[in-house]
């Protein structure tokens, strides 16, 4: 789950991280408000979006009067800010903060994620703040350096020397990085995040690290013991579909393809997808109906699946092993009823309770075609697809 800068400077700011004084704002009068109590001279008033870049989409603004604010609060409430990280169809701005401008003399990288391949916390930081890390990455890797932090020992004095001799930090500046790394890895670590991301870390011109920009991703599996993190979601952030999956406990992820999926098991899921790919179309999605879905949950997939204007073929592979091929069928066919069938559908049943399934969908009527393995099934509706279009 992700959350808004405002909230994630919030979270950082509880643990002891410099952060600028902000406020949110959900109207161009709260921004107004925000600002003449915040004081000035200089005001930042940046769009809350989920997603990065805002920056050079015009979506976060140095002003120097209220007026100004005013005008740029009324700007950006409620238009569409389209980033590198939005897609093409931008994401809506609903709220705002107002924070209060600072003078930057450098611009740092520093985030922390969690490193599958060595299963710890990884620190990358680089000289290179503000702009697109991705971009430094692979234009000049060596301005990037990591650091794996071993869990049994936290944020050591060694890892704050090797980060401030990376970052070219001065003395004064090393001493203050020490506890700024401390408190982001212990917020870290205590709300279960699963990406910290400070892009750009600055040193202001009175020489302070301040965290400028934060964004923040919490592991969805470890949400159950933060109550109020999952406090903090911005459901309009999210696709309405992964929404309603999420209610189902449908492990569901919305793509860009044409061919929705409809899977038990997320490695089978992962195949066919790539075996969609393999034939020449794209994945609508990813969906793990899990091991032991009822009839009620695979019609809630299939809802989910033909409520998406771009699926313009479904494929349902299913093997049967705790999950049962006649409750897939029965779900799949109570779904049909309920909202129709406009889009080809190839169904591919096997193991546990094939034979009932197979005949529950050739007695109910439906147009299916149905396929024998992973691979005739990918063929038919790839070729289905085609011929529909
Ligand atoms: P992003 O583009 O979505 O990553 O948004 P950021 O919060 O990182 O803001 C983009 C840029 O705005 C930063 O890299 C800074 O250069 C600039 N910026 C943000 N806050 C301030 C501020 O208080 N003073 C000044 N001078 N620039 C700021
Ligand atoms: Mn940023």
């Amino acid at each position: 789950m992700n959350i808004h800068e405002y909230q994630a400077k919030a979270v950082l700011r509880s643990f002891g991280v410099p952060v600028s004084n902000g406020l949110p704002a959900f109207s161009v009068d709260e921004a107004v408000k925000a600002a003449e109590k915040l004081g000035g001279p200089v005001w930042v008033v940046k769009a809350q979006i989920h997603a990065g870049g805002r920056g050079k989409a015009g979506g976060v603004k140095v002003v120097k009067s209220i007026g100004d604010v005013k005008k740029e609060a009324a700007r950006l409430l409620g238009a569409t800010l389209i980033t590198h990280q939005t897609g093409p169809k931008g994401k809506q701005v609903n709220r705002l903060y107002v924070e209060e401008g600072c003078a930057i003399a450098k611009e740092f990288y520093l985030s922390m994620l969690v490193d599958r391949a060595t299963a710890r916390i990884a620190v990358v930081a680089s000289t290179e703040g503000g702009m697109d890390i991705e971009q430094v990455a692979h234009d000049t890797p060596e301005k990037i350096v990591t650091i794996s932090i071993d869990p049994t020992a936290n944020i050591c004095p060694h890892h704050v020397r090797r980060l401030s001799r990376a970052l070219g930090l001065d003395a004064d500046l090393q001493k203050q990085m020490s506890p700024l790394l401390t408190y982001l890895h212990k917020a870290f670590v205590e709300k279960d995040m699963s990406l910290l991301e400070i892009n750009p870390l600055v040193v202001t011109k009175d020489g302070k690290l301040l965290c400028l920009d934060a964004k923040v991703g919490f592991d969805d599996n470890a949400l159950y013991r933060h109550p109020d993190v999952a406090a903090l979601r911005d459901e309009t952030e999210e696709d309405e579909k992964e929404i309603e999956a999420s209610k189902y406990d449908l492990n569901y992820v919305a793509l860009d393809g044409s061919i929705g999926c409809m899977v038990n098991g997320a490695g089978l899921a992962m195949a066919t997808m790539d075996i969609i790919k393999l034939y020449g179309m794209e994945p609508a999605n990813f969906l793990d109906v899990g091991g032991s879905a009822s009839k009620e949950k695979v019609a809630a997939a299939f809802k989910i699946i033909t409520s998406d204007p771009k699926v313009k073929g479904i494929l349902i592979n299913i093997f049967g092993g705790i999950m049962k091929c006649d409750v897939i069928a029965e779900g799949v066919v109570a779904a049909v009823k309920e909202v129709g069938l406009q889009v080809p559908l190839v169904v591919r049943l096997e193991g546990t309770n094939v034979a009932l399934g197979k005949k529950i969908i050739a007695e109910s009527g439906l147009n299916v075609t149905s396929a024998d393995d992973l691979d005739d099934a990918a063929q038919k509706i790839v070729a289905a697809v085609k011929k529909a279009a």
